[in-house]
């Protein structure tokens, strides 16, 4: 294959350029870091899940950018899952405090 960036042939597993030390994966692969996900989770649901969330989603830029493409990808795995638990247990959060609003309004207009 040849270099995106200066045209130099080269080795199909070389993850940089031998003559202009262009990195081949960063242009290629997009790796999403799912941080406003992230953020969001930790604004609007749940803080714990959401920072772990975060951590993860700063790691994934970083990674990339040391071209650990494969890291990276584990990394906005975790932190897509991770944000994804925080507002899952925020929606069962939810479901309980409207079934105790609904349970104890009943209650209250039947006086027990
Ligand atoms: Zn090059």
């Amino acid at each position: 294959m040849y270099c995106k960036k200066c045209g130099a042939e080269m080795a199909e597993d070389f993850k940089f350029c031998p003559k202009c030390g262009a990195g081949i994966n960063m242009q290629d692969v997009s790796v999403p870091n799912h941080l406003v996900l992230a953020i969001l989770t930790t604004l609007f649901c749940c803080i714990p899940f959401g920072i772990v969330s975060l951590v993860y989603a700063s790691r994934v830029d970083l990674l990339l950018s040391c071209n650990r493409v494969d890291d990276a990808k584990i990394a906005s795995a975790k932190a897509r899952n991770w944000a994804f638990v925080g507002i899952v247990s925020m929606l069962i959060l939810m479901a309980l405090y409207s079934i105790i609003v609904m349970f104890s309004g009943v209650c209250a207009l039947n006086n027990c």
